[in-house]
């Protein structure tokens, strides 16, 4: 059974020190460029405090609350995926000596994170990466290297955004598994201070070092209603409902020629989304022929580069390469792991420079077909 207790804001920060004595290096919330990003993190200060977001299609926000809330925004376009399954990631350098060619393994050493303000859809992102890294006969040794000693700090949304669909993909808003602490923040009359839940036994010994007593059922019962109301006030949903056979069945709509006609093919849907792992490998070497590297990068399915074989891209036009990414994540993902490949947490819709919403595109052929249907 997980212990729920309550931490008054002045004790907040002692989680820090908890932490790092346990030799962490928290990651997590920070304003940079007017924008809440993922970062190194070291007290409460690093924090938004204060700061909260809006968002919509192509467009976010910065904007002051009313109050000092540390968890008062919803995302960024960060992920955490960035600090399992780096950007850009030496696998291997090759240097030249008299005797030979030497490889020198990148293995290098890699930090114990905790990972602050996690979300509960990206809590579900996490576990998406973890099947599609760590299961199966391929896996990922890197990833898990670095995955084996997270410590998840999880904060629940009480407040949702205007892209956020979590509730349609049964993510969110409230953190369930796979976090060590969940935080709820309350704020109001009765003071600021944080539901803490611990959800594994390490979890349990941070949470003892933290000056903290035992939850009133008054407390509780404010958290499941700030909840609830998240739950109802989402920015968008989607309808998953025989959603695979809806895509698949649908290879020749029209609305993916509209959608190709607006996409710039940029490519930041997938660079925000915390599921997209595709990447490329890279060999370069020095100018003086010395060292070589091989180096694994992001990428993405919209580039042309991305499906080019035997002199020519197999998905030319922007039409078929949105095609291809929103197919994979909402319908064959579910074939190749189980799962769908899209926790709802409306990244790529807020970060799209057109505003294309993969909700709306999904709803659009939804549509389309009920009429179909209706007609015959
Ligand atoms: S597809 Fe979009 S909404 Fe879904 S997880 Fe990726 S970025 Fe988030
Ligand atoms: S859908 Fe939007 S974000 Fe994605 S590649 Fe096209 S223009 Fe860029």
């Amino acid at each position: 059974m997980s212990t729920t207790a309550v931490v008054e804001r002045e004790n907040f920060e002692e989680l820090f020190e908890a932490l790092r004595a346990r030799g962490y290096e928290s990651v997590g919330p920070t304003v940079r460029d007017s924008t809440i990003v993922y970062d190194h993190i070291e007290t409460v200060a690093d924090l938004p405090v204060g700061w909260t977001d809006i968002q919509e299609a192509g467009t976010y926000r910065l904007v002051r609350r009313k109050d000092e809330a540390l968890f008062g925004y919803v995302i960024g376009p960060h992920s955490f995926k960035k600090y399992l399954f780096p950007p850009r990631h030496t696998l291997f350098t090759l240097e030249k000596t008299s005797e030979g060619v030497k490889l020198v393994d990148a293995g290098d050493p890699v930090p114990q994170y905790a990972f602050i303000g996690m979300r509960p859809c990206e809590l579900a992102a996490m576990s998406i990466q973890d099947r599609v890294f760590g299961e199966g006969p391929f896996f990922d040794t890197e990833y898990l290297r670095r995955r084996q000693q997270v410590f998840v700090v999880a904060v629940n949304c009480v407040e949702t955004g205007g892209t956020c669909f979590c509730t349609s993909m049964g993510t969110g808003p409230k953190a369930l598994e796979g976090f060590d602490l969940s935080v709820t923040e309350l704020l109001g009359d009765a003071g600021h201070r944080f539901l803490i839940e611990a959800g594994s036994p390490l979890g349990e010994e941070v949470l003892a070092d933290l000056p903290h007593r035992a939850a009133e059922s008054g407390e509780v019962a404010d958290a499941e209603r700030l909840l609830e109301q998240a739950e109802g006030a989402m920015g968008r949903s989607l309808d998953t409902g025989g959603i695979k056979e809806l895509l698949v069945g649908n290879p020749e709509h029209p609305r993916w020629e509209r959608v190709g006609e607006q996409c710039l093919t940029c490519t930041n849907c997938t660079m925000v989304c915390p599921t997209c792992f595709c990447a490329t490998v890279e060999d370069t070497q020095s100018l003086d022929g010395a060292t070589a590297e091989r180096v694994r990068r992001w990428d993405s399915c919209f580039t042309t580069e991305f499906s080019y074989i035997h002199g020519g891209s197999l998905r030319p036009s922007a039409a078929a390469r949105y095609r291809q990414w929103m197919t994979h994540k909402l319908a064959s993902w579910i074939d190749q792991f189980g799962t769908s490949g899209c926790v709802g947490c409306g990244r790529c819709i807020t970060w799209c420079p057109v505003g294309i919403d993969i909700t709306k595109i999904a709803a659009a052929i939804r549509a389309s077909e009920e009429k179909k249907h209706a007609l015959a």
